[in-house]
């Protein structure tokens, strides 16, 4: 790995909420970080249309002009942006080594945001209906079906805890599973059960999702018999797992069985120096302002860290 290239007091990987945040802040403390975008620059939210859900905007914002206005603020105190990708690490002593595709670097702190991507369903019509009725949050997309029919592809916890939100605004919502049992914990398959808006679609996999401008219809097939149909929705919510942006960091920072990092409260992860914030670390809030709350804090947390030493 090429060393002392680019050496800098901090650097931050990911342009998401959680990185660019991190960087308005590490640059406000005059420590001129440099951000390595990644491939996607404004992270996940850069994907979807409209974010009604982050405060300042009673009247929503784009996902890429949200993240176009964060960059903007972040690079008006000093943070340099490369659009680069890290695709190797050494955190085995400091400063830490990162080399990127474009070129290698060298941080006395690092702060990993290299957030999380939805598991898709990878079935025609997922990713041209994306945003038009697709969704992988309903804390995010659920109001948008307000007064509407919609199916959930999933059967885990948090397929359940969504399809409970879900039940605030939509009329009905159908529950497609693969088998016939749920891998949720059971106080949720009760309440879920329960609910006079749920029902359940067993033994079944959506193999299309149908759509001209927007969602209309799923086609399903069921998995005993082979059978084909088709069911009419206005949405179809999937939410069949994540997966952290993480493997760059196996065997070096301390991880969940799952691969999200492992940060204490003060962002901390395993090794002294390295800051973990947003998706990366957080399996449970999966939000725009919650990633740019957890960027803000590790950039604070890598300050006092490098004060702690200079003394
Ligand atoms: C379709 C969709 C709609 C959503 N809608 C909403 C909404 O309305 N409201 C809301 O609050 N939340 C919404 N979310 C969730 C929200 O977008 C995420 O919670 C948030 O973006 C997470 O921020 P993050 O910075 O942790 O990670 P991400 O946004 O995942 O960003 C990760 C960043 O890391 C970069 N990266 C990855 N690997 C590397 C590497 N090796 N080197 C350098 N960089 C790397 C990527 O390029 C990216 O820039 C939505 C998500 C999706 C997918």
């Amino acid at each position: 790995m090429a060393t002392n290239e680019n050496h800098v007091k901090m650097l931050i990987l990911g342009s998401g909420p959680a990185g660019l945040a991190a960087a308005l802040y590490a640059a406000r403390a005059e420590l001129a970080p440099l951000l390595l975008t990644g491939a996607q620059l404004g992270g996940q939210a850069a994907l979807t249309y409209t974010i009604e859900n982050y405060p300042g905007f009673p009247e929503g914002v784009g996902g890429a002009q949200l993240g176009e206005l964060f960059q903007k603020q972040a690079e008006r105190f000093g943070t340099r942006v490369e659009f680069d990708t890290a695709n190797k690490v050494d955190l085995s002593a400091r400063p830490f080594k990162i080399q990127g595709d474009a070129g290698a670097y060298e941080a006395d702190t690092l702060i990993v945001t290299t957030g999380a991507d939805p598991v898709h369903l990878n079935v025609p019509g997922e990713d041209t209906l994306l945003g038009r009725g697709v969704s992988y949050c309903a804390t995010c997309d659920g109001a948008f079906f307000k007064d509407k029919k919609v199916v959930v592809v999933g059967g885990g916890d948090s397929a359940l805890e969504e399809t409970l939100f879900l039940t605030r605004y939509a009329t009905s919502i159908a529950i497609i599973h693969r088998r016939d049992e749920l891998r949720a914990g059971a106080i949720l398959q009760k309440r879920a059960k329960d609910h006079p808006k749920i029902s359940f679609i067993w033994n079944t996999v959506v193999t299309e999702i149908l759509g001209t401008g927007k969602v209309e219809s799923v086609r399903l097939k069921n998995t005993q018999t082979g059978e084909e149909s088709t069911f009419e929705t206005d949405g179809v919510f999937i939410f069949i797992g994540h997966t952290p942006n993480t493997q760059l960091f196996e065997e070096q920072l301390k991880m969940d069985s799952h691969g999200y990092i492992e940060a204490d409260m003060l962002m901390r992860t395993s090794v002294p120096g390295v800051f973990a914030a947003g998706e990366a670390a957080d399996p449970h809030f999966r939000q725009v302002v919650t990633s740019a709350g957890m960027g803000a804090a590790a950039a604070i947390q890598a300050t006092r860290f490098l004060e702690a030493e200079s003394g």
